[in-house]
């Protein structure tokens, strides 16, 4: 679905965005860029702001005209930072994702076209009834207007979250597999179980707990503990505190130290 998208910018002033543009796509899985008559292209700004992706700009395509851009296109969708002075359909940038996946899903050979507008003064009207429908980022009404290859980063975010989760992949990085290096392997039950054995008798060897008036505390202390899914690593730092409690309460901390009582 992403390498149907192509990413249109019409006019483009500064070339800095252009590779400001390029980079959040390519960040973004997407791959096509249209470039409409820009003013300074190619440019070293471009390349320098791709910083990677410059096998986006080396692909991209400079066209004349937005007509140009749009050939073979199902679906075009145009973006806007002010409010819509024309009634259109009006998308936000995720229901535009939406819209994106089920033109692809009814026709995976679909083209859709995102089109962005100049850095001073957006899409002309005229351009913007091209478009089947307009998005708007709903930014502070009082400051609406993005950077231009923001714009494009908000936009291509959603699509790639949209692909996501219709693909059933992952939006979060993998946990780290458990292993007992990182520390992140549960603990497992025989070793809680010793934990709990000498939490109980260090309880008792600094008299918080009295054997013949218990009050539920170990089952209480289980639940806490029960609740924090320990692991490995974390039974140990417990385990080195209650070691060091025990020696504490027995004075062996004071001696060692050589200090007087
Ligand atoms: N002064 C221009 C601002 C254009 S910003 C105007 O009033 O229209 C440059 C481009 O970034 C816009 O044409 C649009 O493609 C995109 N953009 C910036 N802010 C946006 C927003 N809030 N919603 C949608 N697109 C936005």
């Amino acid at each position: 679905m992403l390498e149907k998208i192509r990413v249109v910018l019409v006019n483009t002033s500064h070339p800095g965005n252009i590779g400001g543009a390029a980079r959040a796509m390519k960040n973004m899985g997407l791959k096509s860029l249209v470039l409409v008559d820009p003013k300074k292209y190619p440019h070293q700004d471009a390349s320098s702001r791709a910083a990677g992706a410059d096998d986006i700009l080396e692909n991209a395509q400079v066209v004349a005209t937005l007509e140009e851009a749009l050939a073979g296109c199902s679906v075009v969708l145009g973006t806007s930072a002010r409010d819509r002075r024309i009634p259109w359909p009006l998308l936000d940038p995720r229901e535009a994702a939406d819209r994106c996946l089920h033109t692809w899903q009814a026709d995976h050979t679909a083209e859709i076209a995102l089109v962005f507008g100049r850095e001073y003064a957006g899409l002309t009207n005229a351009e913007l009834q091209r478009c089947q429908y307009h998005i708007h980022i709903p930014a502070d009404p009082e400051f609406s207007s993005l950077n231009l290859a923001t714009a494009v980063q908000v936009l291509t975010y959603e699509a790639r979250m949209a692909w996501l989760k219709y693909t059933e992949q992952p939006t979060h990085m993998p946990e780290i597999e458990a292993t007992g290096m990182l520390g992140t392997a549960p603990a497992t039950h025989e070793s809680l179980e010793l934990f709990y054995q000498h939490l109980q008798q260090t309880l008792i060897e600094i008299d918080f707990l009295d054997p013949a008036k218990p009050r539920h505390l170990m089952a209480r202390l289980r639940r806490i503990f029960g609740r924090s899914q320990l692991k490995k690593s974390e039974v140990n730092i417990l385990r080195g505190i209650l070691t060091e409690t025990q020696k504490a309460a027995r004075g062996e901390i004071i001696q060692r130290r050589g200090e007087h009582v």
